[in-house]
């Protein structure tokens, strides 16, 4: 049987690296929504569009050509011919994803594209309304989070590895802010489904949650 596993919460909570390594492991497709939600806000970077100017953004998000492709454990986002999988990390992009992806027009474009390819079935796919809006009959559904400190401990450490200088305030400032605004905004916001399972990460090891998740997803 196929099987279709969601994982939400907020940013910093470990959400990538977990769905990514258990796909890897059972064999699925890796689907990351906010890679999506990124895209869509590089475009708007690179083209001047504001970021509350909706109808334009609704607009890019129609026309934005977006691939994902896995490849030697790295999943790759292609915009057009365009790899952006470096690109889309910045913390700017970060920033400006959160109030693009506030806007109901960019939001039902790539929704519509989350569900065709949740389609194909075994994925892993995840972000912050999968088990609640873009794929409610998921067979698994696993509400991510951890404490702010750690979570900003764990976004300054990546950001760091990949030599891409800031301070703890920051990536504090950054993840508070965000948080605050994709849970609170109108249209499907940051929020557990009521039959998903809360896994609050704090304290444990990326294997530890691994092994969690599997047991909770039954694989
Ligand atoms: O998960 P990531 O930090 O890459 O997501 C970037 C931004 O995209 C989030 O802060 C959130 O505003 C938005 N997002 C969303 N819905 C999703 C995935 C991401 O609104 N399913």
């Amino acid at each position: 049987m196929k099987k279709v596993i969601a994982i939400d919460g907020p940013a910093g909570a470990g959400k990538s690296t977990i769905a990514k390594a258990l796909a890897e492991q059972l064999g699925y497709i890796y689907i990351d929504t906010g890679a999506m939600y990124r895209a869509v806000a590089l475009t708007a970077i690179r083209a001047g569009v504001a970021v509350d100017d909706a109808p334009a953004l609704t607009a890019l998000a129609a026309k934005i050509e977006l691939d994902m492709r896995a490849e030697g454990g790295v999943n790759r986002i292609l915009l057009g011919q365009e790899d952006v999988t470096e690109a889309i990390r910045q913390p700017e992009v970060g920033a400006a994803a959160s109030p693009v992806s506030a806007v109901a027009g960019v939001r039902e474009h790539l929704v519509a594209q989350q569900r065709k390819l949740a389609a194909r079935g075994n994925v892993v796919m995840d972000g912050r309304d999968i088990g609640t809006v873009v794929l409610p009959d998921a067979d698994c559904k696993i509400f991510l989070t951890a404490s702010l400190d750690e979570r900003v401990n764990r976004r300054y450490e990546e950001l760091r590895a990949k030599g891409l200088p800031t301070t703890r305030e920051a990536v504090r400032e950054d993840i508070s802010t965000r948080d605050y605004r994709d849970s609170h905004r109108e249209t499907s916001p940051l929020k557990q489904a009521d039959d998903a399972v809360l896994l609050d990460s704090t304290g444990m090891s990326i294997k530890a949650v691994l092994v969690e998740v599997r047991r909770l997803a039954g694989a």
